[in-house]
């Protein structure tokens, strides 16, 4: 069997590594891929443009029996809906219903109608309407979205009436988000703590995996600027039993019936971004995809083969599949490079990554292998993943891998996991 894997991350190092195991996969294809495939022997990389006609010239001229998407874009652009169309197996959403990713402004309106937990809202094409809403406004912070696609730079929490004024402004006026920000978002201000359940769905039932918990800031006690993520832990401690009845009941189950009610009929990956508050569990937003970083931390904790999961979802028999995971916790670190995510040089050459031992895992994200070394090619380069029998053990293991690779002016934060 051969498998193309979409993206570029340590998410799709992780997912190359998890398909990997299956003794029927032969050969695994990685566009555009990094570094991880030197570390994988049925791996190797291929360099496709973001062109979804390429590929499915390449999938058709190498007979791939499977096509897994990591990444949101060309989800949201329509590659299953043409790998589809030409008969070819892919697993995830297709346009119509990856757009609960792509249009913040539909996912909202989404939620609503279904009776799903979420801020409040309004939406807005025009910034003077916007404007005018916000002069009316008196609870601050509040939050500004650009509607569309933005890397997860799009959220703007504003502290006062100036900022959430001078958010629209960028946004819709100097669209400084292209055309992700022809609507706006504008929704009440959630505090809590945030929780990450990603689940796969047949469009029957969703399985939900074990949850888990990013770090989004680039500073110690989520201080500093925004990032794709500095690290994660699974299962999230703040995910109770009680939370997880929650998010079931009010966030789970509808999100299932809306998307039944839409006929929206594929087979992929919901990714729940959850806020845990005083007043209960809300939802802030689905990804269509598995996260990144989430994926690192969660995927070794699966028992299951990976592509049972997805054969079940094509066979619509999810809900007969009995998922088990190890009964350990995982802590994932990322090293970033300095600078990050402001800028930061490339092509250090990073050492060490051969000394991580059988129970520890190194997932690449931002680096290339060139003349026999891997060198820095990225903001987040690597992801040290290590496991324990407790939540602190995991965190200890993570550091210990972390302290054996090495490379000039490696960031990495070290508080991840470091919940009370
Ligand atoms: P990403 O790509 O990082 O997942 P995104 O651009 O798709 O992000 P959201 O997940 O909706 O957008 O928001 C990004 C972050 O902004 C959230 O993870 C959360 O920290 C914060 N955020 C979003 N909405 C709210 C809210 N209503 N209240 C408080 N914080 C919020």
């Amino acid at each position: 069997m051969k498998v193309l894997i979409v993206g570029a991350g340590g998410r799709e190092h992780a997912i190359a590594w998890k398909i990997s195991q299956n003794e029927k996969v032969e050969k695994i294809f990685i566009a555009p891929g990094n570094a991880g495939a030197e570390l994988l022997e049925k791996a190797e990389n291929v360099n496709l443009s973001n062109n979804i006609e390429e590929y499915v010239k390449f999938a058709k001229n190498n007979k791939i029996d499977l096509t897994f998407v990591g990444s949101e874009e060309l989800l949201v652009a329509g590659i299953v809906d043409e790998f589809r169309k030409n008969r070819l197996k892919i697993f995830g959403p297709d346009k119509k219903a990856a757009i609960l990713e792509g249009s913040k402004a539909f996912s909202k309106d989404f939620m609503k109608k279904y009776g799903i937990k979420t801020a409040v809202y309004e939406i807005f094409d025009d910034a003077n309407k916007a404007k005018e809403f916000l002069n009316n406004w008196s609870d601050f912070p509040v939050v500004v979205k650009a509607s569309g696609l933005a890397a997860g730079k799009g959220v703007i929490i504003a502290q006062n009436h100036d900022e959430a004024i001078k958010a629209v402004e960028d946004i819709m006026v100097d669209e400084k988000f292209g055309s992700a920000g022809n609507q706006v978002v504008i929704e009440e201000f959630l505090d809590g703590v945030e929780a990450s359940i990603l689940s796969f769905t047949d469009s029957k039932v969703i399985v939900p995996l074990l949850s888990a918990k990013d770090h989004k800031k680039i500073g110690e006690n989520e201080t500093g600027l925004n990032t794709g993520g500095m690290g994660v832990i699974s299962p999230n401690p703040y995910v109770t039993n009680e939370v997880f009845e929650s998010f079931k009941n009010n966030i789970m189950n509808p999100t299932l019936k809306g998307i039944q009610a839409e006929e929206m009929d594929f087979e992929g990956v919901i990714f729940f971004g959850l806020m845990i508050t005083k007043k209960g569990v809300y939802l802030l937003e689905y990804n269509m995809r598995l996260g990144d970083p989430e994926t690192q931390a969660v995927l070794p904790l699966l028992e299951n083969d990976l592509l049972e999961l997805v054969e079940y979802s094509f066979d619509k028999k999810l809900s007969e599949l009995k998922v088990s995971w190890k009964p350990l916790h995982s802590c994932c670190v990322v090293g970033a490079a300095k600078g990050y995510p402001e800028s930061y040089k490339k092509g250090d050459v990073i050492t060490g990554i051969e000394n991580a031992s059988d129970d520890e895992l190194v997932f690449i994200a931002g680096a290339k292998f060139e003349d026999g070394k891997f060198k820095t090619n990225g903001g987040r380069v690597l992801n040290a993943v290590a496991f324990g029998k407790t939540l602190d053990e995991a965190r200890k293991n993570a550091y210990k891998l972390l302290s054996k690779i090495k490379f000039d002016g490696m960031y990495f934060r070290k508080d991840i996991g470091n919940v009370k």
